[in-house]
């Protein structure tokens, strides 16, 4: 597979994913994605998605400002 992008080569990383909400920033510590070696965008799988989902819509109920939790102690 090849970045959608421009073609660079996709290299297997764990990265800091970034959630800006409304009244919250979550970021979510350590989570498994392709990542593009030549443009940087990041690229996840559908159980990855799933699970990144699943942990922004507990954590948007907290009425804290930024929540900063690690990817691999959210997903069972
Ligand atoms: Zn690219």
């Amino acid at each position: 597979m090849d970045c959608f992008l421009c073609k660079g080569n996709l290299q297997e990383r764990k990265v800091n994913y970034v959630v800006d909400l409304e009244n919250t920033i979550i970021i979510i510590k350590g989570v498994p994605a392709k990542v593009c070696t030549q443009c940087g965008e990041q690229y996840f799988d559908d159980e990855t998605a799933e699970n990144i989902e699943k942990i922004v819509n507990q954590l948007k109920q907290l009425a804290t400002e930024v929540t900063i939790v690690s990817y691999k102690e959210n997903v069972a």
